[in-house]
């Protein structure tokens, strides 16, 4: 997929969007929803998106919504951080498979980094869903909290 084509509403962050696929749901308000990563580079690896946007990458989506998007992606990193104690964290965008986009509406990597630790294969390997409905519940009362 190039950076110029149609917005498919079958996409898999379009399902989730929908309730018609699940997630390790993190967050949600009107416009943003946020969630675990499914096949996660590190621990806590976590997405979010806009939900009224149907825009592929960031050449089409609305600024106003980027902009909500952007504060969900502040506050998520601030409860990561303050609940997984990361050395660091990586936010990354990617827009067109050659850059390694893979699923094709927009979404915000949220990637903590661990000292010593190097990076899962993007996309490749699926977590243990007792470790993510673990940490579901963690960043969630410290979101809430
Ligand atoms: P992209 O490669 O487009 O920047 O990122 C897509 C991300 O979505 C990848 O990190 C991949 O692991 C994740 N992903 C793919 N399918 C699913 C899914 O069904 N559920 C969740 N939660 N994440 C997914």
């Amino acid at each position: 997929m190039s950076l110029q084509g149609t917005y498919d509403p079958q996409n898999i962050f379009a399902q989730i969007i929908r309730g018609d696929a699940p997630c390790y749901k993190l967050y949600e308000d009107d416009d943003v929803l946020a969630f675990l990563d499914l096949f996660p580079q590190s621990h806590g690896h976590a997405l979010v998106v806009p939900k009224r946007s149907a825009a592929r990458n960031i050449l089409e989506v609305d600024p106003d919504a980027l902009c909500k998007v952007m504060g969900v992606v502040q506050r998520l990193t601030r409860a990561i951080v303050d609940e997984l104690n990361p050395d660091g964290v990586q936010v990354a965008q990617f827009n067109g498979a050659p850059a390694g986009q893979t699923v094709f509406h927009i979404h915000v990597h949220i990637v903590p980094r661990y000292a010593g630790q190097g990076l899962g294969i993007h996309a490749a390997q699926k977590a243990d869903p007792a470790e993510l409905e673990q940490l579901q519940a963690r960043l969630v009362r410290r979101i809430d909290g």
